[in-house]
């Protein structure tokens, strides 16, 4: 296990072991770390450059393509902190041999409460509430909606479209759920129906994206697919703000084609001069659906953790 010592690990991701120093310790027993935070995620000259010599890699949203492994000859592993890969150029790192790695289940739990706080925050109008608080005419004039017994769909049934699943059923929520790898029809019990894509959005009043962003994910919420949509819907964004067509999105919101969205993640990030952030029927969060200390915690020993396996076995098989 010493021999691992040998290899270098840079550190890009900017919130690793940012609520304990326990990850980093991990890292600092077993490598040579080079602690570079890196506030550019999409600079891939930039990103090289950091990167340099280095065996391994922890990664936040940074882009990893092929300049950067053009660039980075020693790389032998990207180790995610997180679960979307779609920063990364997975079939170029595959043809290279560079292993990649996430951290599932690390952070289900809280990218669902970030999910069911923007449903509620919605639902029951809190910002309009807000704003109305300190003022003598202070009594909301208008009635909010229930989360109970609402019909949610979730697009995307795997770690975190099941966590959220889990929540909703204390709301005794009827739950529309599409994923490719869920037969329609596979489970059908009172609260809980496999469907179509089209059926979900057409019977839902809250669409709840959960899968990941790849070229057929992309757009996939667009003027057609809203359209299918019912006039209260209401869409919630915290996977990839490239699954939606902003344009289309905004468009819908304006003319009240449909109800409202809670968004965590864009199409750009950082949104800057985004159009959908100033709309009345919008809530945005600044893509912090995991930013609690349990799951920085959970991430960061686990993106550890992948690091000191793979270059164990790495040194094991070398010897
Ligand atoms: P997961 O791999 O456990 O589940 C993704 C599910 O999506 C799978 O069951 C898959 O079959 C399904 N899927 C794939 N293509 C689909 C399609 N075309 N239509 C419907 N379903 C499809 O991943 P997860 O841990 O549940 O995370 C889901 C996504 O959430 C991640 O890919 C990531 O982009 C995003 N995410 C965002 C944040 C955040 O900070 N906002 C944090 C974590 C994850």
């Amino acid at each position: 296990m010493g021999e691992t010592r040998k290899y270098k690990v840079t550190i890009l991701s900017r919130s690793f072991s940012a609520c304990s120093n326990e990850p980093l310790e991990l890292l600092n027993r077993y490598f040579e770390v080079n602690l570079q935070r890196n506030d550019l995620p999409e600079d891939t000259r930039r990103i090289a450059r950091l990167i340099g010599d280095s065996d391994g890699i922890i990664t936040g949203s940074d882009v990893v393509d092929r300049y950067v492994m053009d660039h980075c000859p020693n790389l032998k592993m990207i180790s995610k902190h997180g679960v979307g890969l779609d920063s990364i150029d997975l079939e170029l790192a595959k043809e290279r041999g560079i292993k990649v790695t996430t951290t599932p289940n690390a952070n289900n739990e809280s990218v669902a409460d970030l999910t069911l706080l923007l449903m509620l925050n919605i639902l029951r109008q809190l910002r309009r509430n807000e704003i109305h608080c300190d003022t003598p005419d202070w009594t909301s004039k208008s009635l909010a909606n229930d989360l109970y017994e609402k019909t949610v769909a979730l697009i995307g049934f795997g770690n975190i479209g099941q966590a959220v699943a889990h929540r909703l059923q204390g709301f005794s929520c009827k739950l529309l759920i599409y994923d490719p790898c869920v037969e329609p029809g596979a489970f059908a019990q009172e609260d809980a129906v496999a469907c179509s894509f089209e059926e979900a959005l057409r019977h839902a009043d809250i669409i709840s994206l959960h899968l990941p962003l790849t070229e057929k994910t992309q757009k996939m919420i667009n003027r057609d697919t809203i359209s299918l949509m019912k006039p209260e819907a209401v869409l919630i964004n915290t996977s990839r703000g490239g699954i939606v067509d902003e344009d289309a999105l905004y468009e819908a919101l304006v003319s009240r084609r449909i109800r409202a969205a809670g968004l965590d993640v864009y199409a750009q990030e950082p949104p800057v001069g985004n159009r959908l952030l100033v709309l009345d029927n919008v809530v945005a969060t600044p893509h912090i659906a995991t930013h609690t200390q349990e799951s920085n915690y959970r991430m960061g020993v686990a993106a550890a953790r992948n690091l000191i396996d793979f270059f164990s076995a790495y040194e094991k098989e070398r010897n």
